[in-house]
């Protein structure tokens, strides 16, 4: 569903992705794993159209999009968290969801209510679906941010580092929730530290190092790999 040949990208003289080749099959749940600064977030706005590759193509669903704007790659299903959530805080949970859909999906509007009503169930949002944005606690503002980007109707969705800052209980309920929304059909792509997390849901995952794909395979073959050893030298996975 989704294929990046050859990608490049630099800030500057900062080569922050090198030469990126990799694909991901329809329905597949892929992890993306790295060091700070190895350019992971970069990535996910590169296959937004947030940021232009200087080199390389982008395909999304069979068409190259590689000078797709943002706009029309998200309302092609390509969907997205922030690495840091920016809801309207005045707002309530429903509205920020109406909005989110309304941007980011071509559906009219009754359908648009109808749809993030179901969302708030999918997200366990439905007793929040009054409150603030601004009023959250950590867990349910990353439900939330989830929520807002299942509002576009994404057939792809990008998730950056969702679980981070969470005890484990509300990781595992976060990962329930993940895991369900990849069981209805959704491809998945999941930038993430916590690796327990991760792992709990991809078929592979991806070893980035500054900008390179430095492995790319089934989970316990990356974790046992040389290359991440090296990287994740003394880290407790
Ligand atoms: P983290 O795990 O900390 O989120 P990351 O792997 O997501 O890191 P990126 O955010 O992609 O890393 O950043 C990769 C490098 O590119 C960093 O050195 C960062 O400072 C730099 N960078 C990112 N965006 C820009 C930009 N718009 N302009 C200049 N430099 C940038
Ligand atoms: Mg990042």
């Amino acid at each position: 569903i989704l294929e990046l040949d050859q990608v490049s990208k630099s800030f500057g003289s900062l080569k922050v992705t090198d030469d990126v080749t990799f694909g991901v099959e329809p329905g597949e749940a892929l992890g993306i794993i790295g060091p700070n600064g190895a350019g992971k977030s970069t990535l996910f706005n590169l296959i937004t159209g947030n940021v232009r590759v200087d080199a390389g193509r982008v395909s999304f669903d069979g068409a190259d999009v590689t000078r797709t704007p943002p706009m029309k790659r998200c309302h092609a299903g390509v969907g997205r968290t922030f690495q840091i959530p920016q809801p309207f805080e005045k707002l309530t949970v429903f509205e920020n969801l109406v909005v989110a859909a309304a941007m980011g999906s071509r559906k009219a509007e009754s359908e648009v209510t109808d749809r993030c009503a179901d969302i708030l169930v999918r997200t366990g949002l439905v007793e929040r679906a009054n409150v603030l944005a601004g009023g959250l606690g950590l867990l349910q503002r990353k439900r939330l941010e989830l929520a807002r980007a299942l509002a576009t109707d994404p057939k792809l969705l990008l998730l950056d580092e969702i679980a981070g800052g969470l005890t484990e209980a509300e990781c595992r309920s976060l990962v329930d929730t993940i895991r369900s929304i990849h069981a209805s059909g959704v491809t998945i792509v999941w930038i993430e530290h916590v690796l327990h997390a991760l792992n709990a849901i991809v078929q592979r995952l991806l070893v980035l190092n500054f900008g390179k794909v430095v492995g790319i395979g089934a989970p316990e073959e990356i974790m046992a790999s040389s290359a991440v050893r090296e990287i994740y030298l003394g880290i407790d996975v």
